[in-house]
């Protein structure tokens, strides 16, 4: 078949490489260059993990909110003028993990995509002929000590009942692992099986080469509607002329969702902003990634350097990014890293903003549309798309495959926003 992809985030990209394989004939749409700056796949953390699969919304978060947001350096923040505009939002975000009930089913759903995610990444950048940038070191969080690890426990929980093997390990075995990590950390957790990418940027651009060489064409173009005869898909179009299709995989990240209102699904989706620096050249940092429980960030050394990424930040996709955020990431890292902390602190050499596409439940949208059964989603990934990338591309490859709907789909249905 002929398929329009719109978006060459990683999302898309996985998209084209499975669809490829499966002999289709693929066109990739995107403005921007695969992987490029403009989409979350460029900055996000580069973790590839099985333990991802505790969502933002828990029980109880509704009484972390205020510390977090009264907090100036704290990882959440809301800008206040766009408050209004993100109460629904917000409200189905915090029912969505109001029970303990519900973030296990979450967490189950999660861990579907995600379980197998590093041998997958693994198995993607060997066919792409970048095998060197997915490493499969382990993955640590850093406590100050057990008790900090110990008030975590239902997301240790959450993964534990989805399978994740992990090892504990005490200040001896932190020190030996990363010796530039500060005292007061004093205990760690390693997701054994956790992996990284060390340049996501390069690694989606060389999955869209491998999609090309397979056979697939890149437009650079905005997509911006569909054609359709009676309930089948007829055409793309986009502001560069009109794709010819009987398929299209919408994966346009955050943007997606008025194309999806074309295609009769109203879904609640809010760009969870994030940031990330990058030290080029720190004197001192970690060995693998790490993630300490006080910074809630990501520390991970890539080949450009040491890159610090979190922060969520809630305003509006088209709001000025506040580069103070990403100041919060490198000031962090003296904290944890006190060698960064001499000659005045760390300056970070390179900043990014970007848009992790969040639906209030944490999973992601991926099954047919309602207008047509040709529309197939692929978008919504919030803070999980990276690791989960090519487990939703498999599943959009089987559900293209044949007429009905693909087993194991029912919770990432975009009607469940019908109900
Ligand atoms: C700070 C931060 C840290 C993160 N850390 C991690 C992590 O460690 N691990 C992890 O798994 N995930 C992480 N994430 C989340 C992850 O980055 C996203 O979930 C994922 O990149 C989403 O991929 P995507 O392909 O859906 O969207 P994107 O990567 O945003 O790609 C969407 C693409 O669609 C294109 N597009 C938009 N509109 C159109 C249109 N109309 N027509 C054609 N093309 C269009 C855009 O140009 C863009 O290239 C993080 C995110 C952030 C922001």
């Amino acid at each position: 078949m002929r398929i329009a992809v719109i978006g060459a985030g990683i999302i898309g990209v996985s998209c084209a490489l499975e669809l490829v394989r499966d002999g289709h004939r693929v066109t990739l749409i995107d403005p921007g260059p695969a992987g490029g700056r403009q989409s979350a796949s460029y900055g996000h953390g580069c973790w590839i993990s099985p333990a991802s699969v505790v969502p933002m919304s828990m029980p109880g978060l509704w009484r972390q909110v205020p510390g977090y947001l009264l907090n100036p350096r704290g990882p959440l923040v809301i800008r206040w003028r766009f408050l209004p505009r993100l109460l629904p939002w917000l409200w189905r975000f915090l029912l969505a993990g109001a029970t303990v009930k519900r973030v296990e089913r979450t967490a189950r759903a999660l861990a579907d995509l995600l379980s197998d995610s590093p041998a997958r990444h693994a198995a993607l950048a060997a066919e792409a002929g970048v095998p060197e940038l997915i490493r499969q070191d382990g993955l640590l969080y850093a406590y100050p000590d057990r008790a900090a690890f110990e008030a975590e426990a239902l997301s240790w929980h959450l993964r534990r009942i989805t399978g994740l093997r992990w090892q504990e390990l005490d200040r001896a075995a932190l020190e030996a692992r990363e010796p530039d990590l500060a005292p007061h950390y004093r205990f760690g957790v390693l997701a054994v099986d956790g992996a990284h990418c060390t340049d996501a940027g390069r690694y989606v651009a060389a999955l869209a080469a491998a999609a090309q060489m397979g056979g697939a064409t890149i437009t650079t173009a905005t997509a911006t509607g569909f054609v359709f005869a009676d309930d089948r898909l007829k055409a793309v179009t986009t502001d560069a002329g009109r794709v010819d299709c009987e398929r299209a995989v919408l994966a346009g990240g955050v943007w997606s969702q008025d194309l999806a209102r074309q295609c009769g699904d109203a879904v609640p989706m809010e760009s969870e902003r994030g940031y990330h620096s990058v030290l080029a050249d720190p004197v001192v940092g970690p060995r693998y990634p790490v993630m300490p429980s006080d910074g809630r960030m990501a520390n991970t050394p890539t080949t450009a350097g040491l890159r610090l990424s979190g922060q969520v930040e809630l305003a509006s996709v088209a709001a000025e990014p506040d580069w103070r955020r990403a100041d919060i990431l490198t000031g962090h890292a003296a904290t944890t890293y006190p060698g960064l902390a001499a000659g005045g602190g760390p300056v970070a050499d390179d900043c990014w903003m970007g848009h992790r596409p969040s639906t209030p439940d944490g999973l992601p949208v991926i099954g047919r549309s309602a207008r047509s059964p040709d529309v197939v989603y692929a978008f919504g990934h919030g803070h999980v798309g990276f690791a989960s990338g090519p487990k939703t591309a498999r599943l959009v490859a089987d559900l293209l495959a044949g007429p009905g709907d693909a087993e194991g789909l029912a919770p990432y249905a975009a009607a469940r926003f019908r109900r």
